[in-house]
């Protein structure tokens, strides 16, 4: 099981249909797992895809419409009857706080098992702690997009590391645990002199996961998406209806093809379709003439992030 990976719970938009259930993500993340937005039927989706309640350690809701937040009393419901004593922080933006009151309530005693954290506008997100959140090391940033009510989008970011060079390491003779200490320390005292991290190691990009669900084109989208290894991306509406996509506050597949080019992302899943398309081919082949590394999420797929270039 690669250990960073998307697994969709989820892919209608506004109501379900018999093969597609409302909005729901888990993105795994080196043994952590974010939920974004549980729509209703989350609970026994995760149960279908083979995620426990105890594998979400962050949830995060894009917007209030019940299409993304309604299973969040039951996946909070699901954590107590497992056992779960620890809360989560629970990512929202903020004017949606008077609902999530009200889901939490609904959730009764497990509603304690969220810690609300409301977002304000772009910019890294902050745990109960008043912390950078981090989902397993990754940094947790939140960017605003342009829906019916207030939405945010979210990036999940590694942060840039160094790759050691086996090669080099072998030539300046630094083995087993000192390779650790040297990226520890930064250098390293060795028999010929002192060995610096750098002499001995590249650059590496951290990888970056975007997730952009309800919006309808904005500059938020492409700040969101920009250069983001997996760009999991709403499409509600073929180019048939493109008419219906800027007044409702989505994109329809072929922008969300456009905004992964634009944003240079690499690839593209489309989730959150229109019942009204019980085909989404067409959908993609829209998105594929704008871009070239582009899927369809299927509800209970996995979509591993692709490998560092
Ligand atoms: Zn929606």
């Amino acid at each position: 099981m690669p250990a960073r990976e998307l697994v969709v719970l989820g892919t209608s938009s506004a109501v379900p249909t018999r093969t597609r259930g409302h909005s729901g993500h888990l993105l795994r993340w080196d043994g952590e797992g974010l939920l974004v937005d549980p729509g209703e039927g989350t609970q026994r989706q995760m149960l279908l895809a083979g995620v426990s309640a105890s594998d979400v350690d962050v949830i995060a809701l894009t917007h209030e419409h019940g299409d993304h937040v309604l299973g969040l009393p039951g996946v909070l419901q699901r954590r107590a009857m497992d056992g779960a004593t620890t809360p989560v922080p629970l990512v929202f933006p903020a004017p949606a706080a008077p609902l999530v009151a009200h889901l939490l309530g609904a959730a009764a005693h497990a509603g304690a098992l969220a810690v609300p954290c409301p977002v304000d506008g772009d910019g890294p997100v902050r745990g109960p702690d008043g912390s950078l959140l981090r989902v397993g090391g990754a940094v947790l940033h939140a960017v605003a997009l342009d829906h019916r009510v207030p939405a945010c989008g979210y990036r999940l970011v590694e942060p840039d590391g160094r790759r050691m060079l086996p090669a080099a390491l072998a030539d300046r003779g630094v083995t087993g645990p000192a390779v650790g200490a040297l990226q520890r320390e930064g250098r390293l005292e060795v028999p010929g002199g002192v060995v610096h991290l750098e002499d001995v190691s590249a650059p590496r990009r951290g990888q970056v996961v975007a997730v952009v669900e309800d919006t309808r084109w904005c500059e938020g989208a492409l700040r969101a998406a920009a250069g983001a290894d997996l760009l999991l991306c709403e499409a509600t509406f073929a180019d048939a209806e493109e008419h219906l996509a800027a007044p409702y506050g989505h994109l329809t597949a072929r922008q969300a093809g456009r905004l992964a080019r634009e944003a240079g992302a690499r690839r593209l899943v489309l989730t959150h379709f229109s019942s009204r398309y019980p085909d989404v081919g067409p959908l993609l082949a829209q998105a594929r003439e704008e871009h070239d590394d582009v899927v369809a999420a299927a509800d209970l797929e996995r979509h591993p992030v692709p490998p560092r270039r």
